[in-house]
């Protein structure tokens, strides 16, 4: 199968190092394997997306000699898919509305009988608290004005035919295999959020239903995205869609050792830009040959 990768920022700030390593090493994939190299735009989360940096996000891949295939996919033109897989899952019964705060969460989990250090890869641990809403019949609206969460122990029983779950992790060329148990399920990741009142749908099942529309094949990214990864093959078994094979990349860092962030203009492509650097400095300062 023909290989297809992609690079997917959010329009939220300047590209830095550790993005270009990320673009570098998915379009570096593409091109060895006579693939696809694919420029998605993540900009579900409304309020933090701006044009200037989408702009700024073409400009500088461009500069650094990076050119996609097809045409660029934005995120907020998605909402219509985004909304058609929740109505699955709701019919399917495996979502609950909730309306808790984030206050009402934190003040739930550090009640002194639960686990004060209750984090998964999404966050706090969802302390169950809506679970009493979840559709008796499947046939009932899913309602919008609320969040809706995975009812997770619902997916198990769904999925109990398939676990473990497991993926293909690849790095530099060694494949091994990431097995997700079903106590990994329900008591680390456990009730997510899959769409939110104000923003849509969730990252993680946009992401999810990107990837498997534009046919990825090979996902590369930050290993800080190693467990988040766990949710999207949850989602994807359970809307029957194909697993990529995942490359979770160092991260790169700063010299105090601490990944670098959005607002670290510091380590901004456009900042090297302006101080005279090349494209080839820009793939040896993130250890690539030039
Ligand atoms: N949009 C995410 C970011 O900018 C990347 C998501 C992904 O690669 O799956 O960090």
């Amino acid at each position: 199968m023909a290989i297809r990768t992609r690079f997917a920022p959010s329009p939220t700030g300047p590209l830095h190092l550790g993005h270009a390593y990320s673009a570098f090493l998915a379009h570096d994939m593409a091109r060895a394997n006579d693939g696809t190299f694919l420029v998605r735009i993540e900009d579900i989360d409304q309020s933090r997306a701006r044009p200037k940096w989408e702009d700024q996000i073409y400009d500088d891949l461009s500069w650094l000699g990076l050119s996609w295939d097809e045409p660029v996919v934005r995120q907020s033109t998605r909402s219509p898919a985004y909304k058609d897989a929740l109505t699955k899952l709701w019919a399917d019964g495996v979502l609950f509305p909730c309306d808790c705060t984030r206050r009402d969460i934190s003040e739930a989990v550090s009640a002194p009988q639960e686990n004060e250090t209750a984090i998964g890869p999404d966050g706090l641990i969802y302390p169950g608290t809506c679970r009493h809403h979840a559709p008796l019949h499947p046939n009932l609206p899913m309602p919008d004005n609320m969040a809706l969460r995975l009812f997770m122990s619902r997916a198990i029983t769904r999925l109990r035919e398939d676990l473990p779950l497991d993926f293909n992790e690849r790095i530099f060329g060694n494949t091994s295999t990431v097995r997700i148990d079903e106590s990994y399920l329900a008591s680390i990741i456990g009730d997510i959020v899959l769409s939110r009142r104000d923003m849509g749908t969730s990252y993680h099942l946009s992401v999810v239903l990107d990837d498997a529309a534009q046919g990825i094949t090979d996902v590369v990214r930050g290993e800080d995205l190693f467990e988040a990864t766990k949710i999207h093959v949850v989602l994807q078994r359970l809307l029957g869609l194909a697993t990529p094979t995942y490359h979770h990349h160092r991260l790169i860092r700063d010299d105090a050792g601490k990944r670098l962030a959005k607002r670290n203009d510091a380590r901004a492509i456009r900042t090297y830009r302006d101080a005279g650097a090349s494209p080839a400095d820009i793939r040896q300062m993130v250890g690539l040959s030039a």
